[in-house]
């Protein structure tokens, strides 16, 4: 077990007794550490089942397993490997009765919250409804319910906002649904009020791993130290450097409480680099260097110095993208790089992506996107999931409203708004409403009718789904009831573009492969709640949709570029590596205001903008330190801003990376333009000999 780790990860590694942090800097191998101990602990005698590894994402949570089941053999699918909210829905859907949850409540994703808090705040528009999303979210994160948000609002927007929220957990608890933060808050609830559950998950947990531990919010740090009880049995691996999720609550208080609450803790540091070459690292270092530390930490590689780092300048996206796929062709020319799955570009924001899609399109390069809009958040996907999620839950009425409507099958809004109002006059769920007796004294037969005929139609695929089971089986049946619904003409019907409804209609398809692949046990499920080659049923299947957000288990093997969001590409690595978009404004993102956007006063930074600086500082951190070997970093001259242009400069970061020779990338469109210019000066010359000749020929004549 300890080969491939050095002194201080195997230290880490054996340690058994009793709580240990490993704190370290980017690349050291405390992925590499968990992944071993998990191994360590299972040699040491514990069960399998006994052990939990929580990860940030999905996605690493499925690369884990994969890795764990190279390392142990059978052994590792027993081995819990989640994120926290999947934790927290196997913590619900077991015990959440004493919340008064059913076993089978609904998972709200963020449209579903949208919708409901708009109603909830008496129909209000779709932006204010996220901006009380947004403050609802952190509130809960922070472990505040109503009456606590009121009591301590700052002012009357506040207050409002409160009072919205009481209003929505009034509903979800009508619709038996949770969102996504109830996920961690409800589970904490569960261990503080009911000591008989808590002490059911102390003895299952015989020991609790955490990766990406500086990204923990208050309350999972709650779950984690209730989970582990005294004993504290846990190891947690981070890196105060690489916390970029303060913007949604995480807190390196966490960090700090540990040697408080466990006064036993054991504290091992990584010092060694086993990611990047000398010269990238280097980069990294200077970046985050201006930032406090937490723990003074240095990090070295052996790796060698490697190739020097690019920057690259653009005159605008375009111009940048096109660099961008430029340096991959010859990096591959170059025989550097040979699988485009050895590259990655990445990015702040999401909607930067599009233009480097639109550039690896026109190059022919393979990509994926990921951490961007992911496959289960297209409207497609989500209306099929809205049917599966009224099976799973018939009380789940934002589902409701989905099915009924996708597609429309003559039941219109004043039916769907009468229904609503009898159903809340009578304390009902919308589908328990549209079979109840006295319906018809509210809504017109015709009506009525057309509800009832949704509702058996509903349970009667409900039904079905239950007992149809295996691959084949599962995908006949979806393929019939699509045809049933007509739903690929309800997307074309409901897109101007036919090539648009034409895709939108694959990603169906292949939702539905990928559906029935479950169903006959040929590939796990990402909320690693279930035990790959175990034949399911369909209904089976469905209910584990709701908390899935990629579906990375199936791109994980593809050969192909990836784009993706710095923030999604934490704890990930690849050969090469694009930064874009490292323009001051975008990387740091613009901090002050607009008569100050860089937050650069001639006095002193604000104390908010200098925090903000900071987790910006360590965004870059993260970006810089996803490559091995080799790392360019592009700016843009002009920048978007609204529906403008606007000029721009290159960010503050490039600056402070120190390349000691600032090796800018020659643009081959230079010597293009010269080329063009020459050619013209050409054109010009003979349309003017040309012009001679005729006057010269009208002249003649
Ligand atoms: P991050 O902070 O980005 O999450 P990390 O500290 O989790 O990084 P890992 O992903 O575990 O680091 O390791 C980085 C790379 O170094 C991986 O490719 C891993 O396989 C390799 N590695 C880790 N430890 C060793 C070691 N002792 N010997 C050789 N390679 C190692
Ligand atoms: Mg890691």
């Amino acid at each position: 077990m300890s080969a491939g780790l050095n002194y201080a990860q195997q230290e880490a590694v054996n340690y058994l007794q009793g709580p240990c942090l490993v704190l370290a800097g980017a690349g050291s191998g405390k992925t590499r550490v968990i992944t071993r101990k998990i191994g360590r602990l299972i040699q040491a005698g514990m069960d399998a089942n006994r052990i939990a590894a929580i990860t940030f994402t999905n996605k690493a949570a499925a690369e884990m397993r994969e890795r764990a089941k190279t390392l142990i053999g059978r052994d590792a699918k027993q081995v819990l490997v989640c994120t926290f909210h999947a934790l927290g829905v196997r913590m619900l859907r077991q015990d959440g009765a004493a919340l008064g949850l059913k076993p089978q409540f609904s998972i709200l994703d963020s449209d579903d919250v949208t919708s409901i808090l708009k109603d909830a705040g008496g129909s209000t528009d779709s932006a204010t409804a996220r901006q009380w999303q947004w403050a609802i979210s952190l509130w809960k994160n922070m472990g505040l319910n109503a009456a606590q948000a009121e009591a301590q609002a700052k002012d009357d927007s506040e207050k409002v906002t409160a009072r919205v929220m009481a209003r929505y957990e009034e509903r979800l608890a009508a619709y038996q649904s949770v969102d996504f933060d109830d996920l961690i808050g409800l589970p904490l609830k569960l261990l503080q009020q009911h000591p008989e559950v808590r002490e059911k998950w102390q003895q299952q947990m015989g020991h609790v791993l955490v990766d990406e531990y500086q990204d923990t919010n208050a309350t999972q740090y709650e779950v984690l130290k209730l989970l582990v009880g005294e004993r504290g049995r846990f190891t947690a691996v981070g890196d105060d450097d690489q916390s970029i999720y303060g913007w949604r609550g995480a807190t390196l208080d966490n960090l700090k409480r540990l040697p408080v609450d466990f006064p036993q803790l054991k504290v091992i540091k990584l010092e060694q680099n086993y990611r990047s070459t000398s010269a990238i690292l280097r980069a990294a270092n200077n970046v985050i260097g201006p930032n406090p530390k937490l723990f003074p930490k240095t990090l070295f590689s052996e790796l060698g110095e490697g190739e020097p780092v690019r920057i690259v300048d653009a005159d605008n996206e375009e111009h940048e993208s096109e660099r961008v796929v430029a340096r991959i062709q010859s990096i591959r020319a170059n025989g550097m790089g040979k699988d485009w799955k050895d590259f990655a570009v990445l990015y702040r924001a999401n909607h930067q992506a599009r233009v480097f899609e639109q550039a690896l399109r026109k190059a022919q390069i393979p990509y994926k996107v990921s951490g961007g809009q992911s496959f289960f958040d297209r409207a497609e996907i989500k209306d099929l999931c809205a049917w599966f999620r009224l099976w799973i839950n018939n009380d789940d009425d934002p589902a409701f409203l989905r099915a009924v409507t996708t597609p429309k099958r003559g039941i219109g809004h004043t039916t769907l708004q009468n229904l609503g109002t009898f159903a809340s006059k009578y304390k009902l769920s919308l589908f328990e409403a549209l079979f109840s007796s006295s319906l018809g004294a509210a809504l017109p037969a015709k009506a009525v009718g057309s509800l009832h005929e949704f509702g058996r139609y509903v349970n009667d695929l409900e039904f079905r789904a239950r007992h149809t089971h295996g691959a084949e089986a599962s995908r006949a049946f979806m393929l019939e009831w699509l045809k049933d619904i007509d739903y690929e003409k309800h997307l074309y019907d409901g897109e101007d573009s036919e090539k648009l409804a034409a895709s939108r209609w694959t990603n169906v398809l292949e939702f539905c492969d990928w559906m029935s692949q479950r169903a006959g046990g040929e590939i796990e499920d990402a909320a690693g709640a279930s035990i790959a080659s175990e034949k399911k049923s369909l209904l089976e299947v469905a209910q584990t949709i709701a908390l899935l957000s990629t579906i990375s288990e199936r791109e994980q093997d593809q050969n192909v570029v990836t784009l993706s969001t710095l923030h999604a590409a934490k704890g990930l690595e690849w050969p090469h590596v694009m930064l874009v978009g490292v323009t001051e404004g975008l990387l740091p993102f613009k901090l002050g205001d607009d008569d100050n956007p860089t937050g650069r006063a001639d006095g002193p930074m604000s104390e908010g903008i200098l925090q903000r600086l900071q987790e910006e500082r360590r965004l870059m951190y993260v970006g810089i330190t996803r490559a091995q070997r080799s790392l360019a970093v592009s700016w843009t001259k002009r920048r978007k801003k609204g529906r403008e242009m606007i000029a721009a400069q290159p960010s503050r970061f490039i600056a402070e990376m120190a390349l000691e020779k600032l090796t800018t990338v020659e643009d081959p469109r230079e010597k293009l333009k010269a080329l063009r210019a020459e050619f013209a000066k050409k054109a010009v010359d003979s349309a003017a000999a040309a012009a001679a000749l005729a006057a010269a020929a009208t002249g003649g004549s």
